[in-house]
């Protein structure tokens, strides 16, 4: 088993601890506040209460996987003793670069440096450390106790065993790894930010309503949740950020993210996390609302 730590106990923290934890990992989480790890343990405890409930795991499974995960927010004292750091702290490529310089500074030199990030590029924050071919992408989907997918992403240094450890986990999580290379957004967002910009763009040109849209590409595409409402759930702050790397990265202006998203991330609708996107969403309740703003 190696002994993790996992930076950053948002919503993608918290998903990545519980799955590391429940196939046997040491799994120290870290955050800037205390509250958010509290936050994160409930979270994590009320998505394997569900595992529990739907019978994928056992009572005795639940608790170990709580008494794999202790909580922290002093970020050195967390990692000095890891064989591997997975970040997934808020998507903005200064903080990222800091947390990159403080984790080379604290890590043991052999550990492996993960970023979970959904567009910044891995060879842009291993040249913040002195160790670029032990830092990778390894790009979990949400929610990460039920997606399947890991996008592992090698940056310019990162090494074939630094590839191999990284694929080889994730199989041992029970997740499916694909190996892409380091291009703004690599595979899953370079194409799938593109079609929620376009659904916003399509609601901001009143071509149809947040419903219309969603239901036309959930019954006619197949998808299981429409752009919208699955921007609702990453979050529109991180949906802008990944399309501003895409928008910087890629030089092209299809890529430049609708004025909509712009403005109801300035008026702080986030989505789910913040009760308010396409969709207003109230605590207990699982019924699709379209938000006040777009009826
Ligand atoms: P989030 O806003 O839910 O959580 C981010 C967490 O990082 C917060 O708890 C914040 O307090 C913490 N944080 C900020 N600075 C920190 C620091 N210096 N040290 C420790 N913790 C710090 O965000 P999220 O949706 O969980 O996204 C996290 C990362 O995962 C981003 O890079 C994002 O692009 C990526 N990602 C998100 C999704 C998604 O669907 N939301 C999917 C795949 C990848």
């Amino acid at each position: 088993m190696k002994k993790i730590s996992v930076i950053g106990a948002g919503q993608m923290g918290n998903g990545i601890a519980h799955v590391l934890a429940q196939y046997g990992h040491p799994v120290i989480l870290i955050d800037i506040a205390q509250a958010n790890l509290d936050k994160a343990l409930a979270t994590i405890a009320k998505n394997l209460d569900r595992q529990v409930a739907k019978e994928l795991i056992t009572a005795v499974d639940r608790q170990a996987t709580l008494d794999h995960i202790t909580t922290s927010t002093d970020m050195a004292a967390g990692v000095a003793d890891r064989d591997l750091v997975v970040e997934a702290a808020t998507e903005n490529v200064d903080l990222k670069l800091k947390i990159f310089r403080d984790l080379d500074a604290a890590a043991p030199k052999d550990c492996i440096l993960a970023t979970n990030t959904s567009s910044i590029s891995i060879t842009r924050i291993a040249a913040a450390t002195q160790r670029p071919g032990q830092v990778i992408g390894m790009h979990f989907m949400n929610p990460v106790p039920v997606m399947k997918l890991v996008e592992v992403i090698r940056g310019y240094d990162t090494t074939d065993a630094v590839t191999r450890t990284v694929v080889d986990l994730s199989n041992a999580i029970g997740k499916v790894p694909v190996t892409v290379n380091d291009y703004a957004g690599f595979v899953a967002n370079r194409i799938l930010m593109p079609m929620i910009n376009e659904a916003i763009e399509t609601l901001f040109q009143g071509v149809g309503g947040v419903s219309e849209i969603d239901t036309v590409m959930k019954l006619g595409m197949a998808h299981p949740m429409g752009p919208l409402q699955l921007a609702d759930f990453i979050g529109l702050d991180t949906c802008l950020a990944i399309l501003r790397v895409l928008h910087q990265g890629l030089g092209s202006p299809k890529y430049a993210p609708c004025p909509l998203l712009v403005q109801m991330v300035t008026a702080g609708k986030l989505g789910v996390k913040s009760g308010e996107g396409f969709y207003a969403y109230t605590p207990g309740t699982k019924d699709l609302v379209v938000a006040p703003a777009f009826r």
